[in-house]
């Protein structure tokens, strides 16, 4: 007890952190804390002995989730798993714009034959 190794539970330093800073922002939401108060949120870089306090608002950190990037102090690296993701992210990003174009051109079809009828 107390000092299992903690790098053996499959996430890299900073997906640790992240989920820190996950809860982190449940709490300050249960806190009820203003939008414009800065919660001090763990920078998520690879580097295991990182301790960066990144200062973020709620609203500014649930934006840096739904973009999938990680919240890094200046200067820090997320090393791994970046590629991944980037490319996870531009395949739903075509996805997206296939299915956009099938329901364009489903509307478009619409138009045609009520124009026509
Ligand atoms: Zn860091």
């Amino acid at each position: 007890m107390g000092d299992a190794d903690e790098r053996d539970d499959g996430h890299t330093p900073g997906e640790r952190r992240r989920i820190g800073n996950d809860r982190l922002a449940e709490q300050a939401v249960g806190l009820r804390f203003q939008v414009d108060v800065r919660v001090p949120f763990w920078c998520e870089c690879d580097d295991q002995d990182c301790g960066v306090v990144v200062p973020l608002t709620l609203p500014d950190y649930r934006d840096l989730c739904a973009t999938g990037d990680a919240l890094l102090a200046p200067d820090h690296l997320r090393a791994r798993a970046d590629g991944a993701r980037q490319t996870a992210r531009s395949l739903r990003e075509s996805a997206r714009a296939l299915r956009n174009e099938a329901a364009q051109a489903r509307r478009a079809s619409r138009r045609r034959r009520n124009v026509g009828g």
